[in-house]
């Protein structure tokens, strides 16, 4: 057996782990009162610099959400935040653990930066203002669907004639004759004494 931790770079890792991904919108202000939007990911085209800051903060919160929809969960994604150093929340520690999380990040004191995150399910709710958008499927399930529940069963023939099948019991609420009519006085019991 190999060593699984062996730290040559150019070593296959034993899992096909990948990174886990972050993207950044940032409202960047500047000094004459305008802003601009910024991603990550340099290919997004964002609106110009503006001095409307309402237009690039409702553009910056929508486009963040169409990152965090377009992103498909890996689950075999590191945790991002374990990858800092789980920077986002320090006073609380933990081990990263549990199927990939997408989560949307965004301070509403702060209003300037959103970010979608791949965690794991041990810093996601560590993390503040965090919102899950997205959770990986558990990569070991298996779904069997039973073929034989699909078919429909034939129809059942009905009793033929109407007679009624011969287990069934006659209709209840006629009392049998003779049986039990009227409640029953209970005796008084005497006791017989005296006899030796
Ligand atoms: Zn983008
Ligand atoms: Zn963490
Ligand atoms: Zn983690």
């Amino acid at each position: 057996m190999d060593d699984a931790r062996v730290t040559t770079a150019h070593t296959e890792p034993p899992t096909d782990r990948v990174p886990g991904r972050a993207w950044t919108i940032r409202l960047t202000g500047h000094s004459d009162r305008s802003a601009t939007v910024s991603c990550t990911t340099t290919a997004c085209r964002m609106p110009p610099r503006s001095k409307d800051l309402a237009a690039l903060r409702a553009f910056a919160a929508q486009h963040a959400a169409a990152h965090a929809k377009a992103a498909t969960v890996r689950p075999n994604a590191w945790c991002h935040c374990g990858s800092t150093r789980c920077e986002a929340h320090p006073d609380i520690r933990t081990h990263c653990a549990g199927a990939v999380t997408l989560i949307l990040r965004h301070d509403p004191t702060v209003g300037r930066v959103w970010t979608i995150e791949e965690v794991c399910a041990a810093c996601a709710p560590l993390i503040p203002h965090t919102t899950v958008v997205a959770r990986a499927a558990r990569p070991r399930r298996t779904v069997e669907q039973p073929a034989a529940a699909a078919v429909p069963a034939p129809a059942q023939p009905g009793v033929p004639g109407g007679f009624s099948s011969p287990g069934t019991a006659p209709a209840d609420g006629a009392p049998a004759p003779g049986r039990r009519s009227g409640r029953r006085t209970p005796r008084p019991q005497h006791r017989r004494t005296g006899q030796r």
